[in-house]
């Protein structure tokens, strides 16, 4: 069956508890899929009662957002609120990431844990099994799209309040690097013409995620650009590494790396940016390229990740120096089999 005709009888059952859930290191994507969605879902008149669970702390910069202050977060949460509210869940929506794998220990709680239904709402390649109803779409710029989309079809844009306007305009904006990656259709532009409508204030949504940071990070990025971008192959591939000690220096708060590694693809003959931040247990690498190099597939191959052709990430439990170098011969492998 078609899943939206699945998801609204999902949704007609009146009083049902429904748990939102989306990846660790949340961005503004995920936080604002899930916001809206909440949002969407409580004024459907249907007295469902829903929670927003995140992995972890979402980054600063997105603390401004109506309703953010709401959200669970399962690290560090004594009150055990995630925990009860995905044991009792009829219905769990996972938004934003298709593996429960992305989750680390919270992924567990959401395969053992829970006799829900369960729907995937995603825009990323290779989603995994084990959905009841799955949207996924890797052709869409971002879950917000997916999410208005359904939004659209279930119940008419008419429902879409200023704070779900707010919320899935951030999610867009942030996911397709300010209207300017890939997947810019029609639609998603007739769909920002609707979000409009409601009255957002666009240029105070911009100033709020893209100019609240601290000196830190200013100062930092100039660091990693100046002292720690190493240029490969011609001009073709950056990469820029980051220790906790590096990023204690500069008063590190989680988020402050966020667009650092898509800067090198700002010079010409770039292709390939990577970036590797260390974290207490393993080291986070962020990829990105430009046109046909597939950082999905670069990501899926050597670092136990994935994501999108042009944006991904994956980790390494390696040291540093042992990370970097094996990305040097992943990527030599890579450029020899012809995907560079
Ligand atoms: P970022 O570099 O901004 O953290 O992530 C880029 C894209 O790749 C995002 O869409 C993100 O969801 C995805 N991604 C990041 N890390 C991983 C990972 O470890 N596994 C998978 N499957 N996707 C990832
Ligand atoms: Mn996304």
């Amino acid at each position: 069956m078609n899943p939206i005709e699945d998801l609204r009888k999902l949704l007609e059952v009146p009083s049902q508890k429904i748990v939102i859930v989306a990846h660790i290191n949340p961005d503004g994507d995920a936080v604002g899929s899930s916001l809206a969605w909440r949002e969407a879902l409580t004024g459907m008149g249907k007295d469902h009662r829903v929670t927003c669970v995140v992995p972890n702390k979402y980054p600063y910069f997105l603390d401004w957002m109506t309703g953010i202050e709401s959200l669970t977060i399962f690290k560090g949460d004594e009150t055990g609120i995630a925990r009860r509210a995905i044991e009792e869940a009829d219905l769990i929506f996972f938004l934003d990431f298709n593996s429960v794998a992305r989750l680390e220990e919270l992924g567990e709680l959401l395969v053992s844990n829970t006799r829900a239904k369960r729907i995937l709402i995603d825009h990323h390649l290779s989603p995994a099994e084990g959905f009841d109803v799955v949207f996924s779409d890797p052709k869409a710029s971002s879950t917000s799209f997916l999410v208005y989309d359904i939004i659209e079809k279930l119940w008419g844009v008419g429902v879409i309040t200023r704070t779900i306007a707010e919320s899935l305009y951030v999610g867009m904006m942030t996911d397709t690097g300010n209207f300017s990656f890939s997947y810019l259709t029609p639609e998603l532009y007739r769909s920002v013409a609707v979000l409009a409508e409601t009255g957002i204030d666009i240029p105070a949504i911009h100033n709020s995620v893209y100019n609240g940071y601290t000196v830190g990070r200013a100062r930092l990025f100039g660091y990693a650009i100046n002292r720690k971008m190493e240029i490969l192959h011609n001009g073709t591939v950056a990469y820029m590494s980051l220790l906790e000690g590096e990023m204690r220096r500069y008063q590190f708060q989680p988020g402050d790396s966020e667009g650092f590694v898509n800067y090198p693809l700002t010079i010409k003959t770039m292709k390939f940016s990577a970036i590797f931040i260390e974290h207490r247990k393993f080291i986070r690498i962020s990829l990105r390229s430009r046109g046909e190099v597939d950082v999905d597939l670069f990501a899926r191959k050597y670092f136990e990740g994935g994501g999108h052709h042009n944006a991904a990430g994956g980790k390494s439990f390696k040291t540093m120096d042992e990370t970097i170098a094996y990305f040097k011969t992943s990527l030599a492998e890579f450029i020899a089999e012809g995907h560079l």
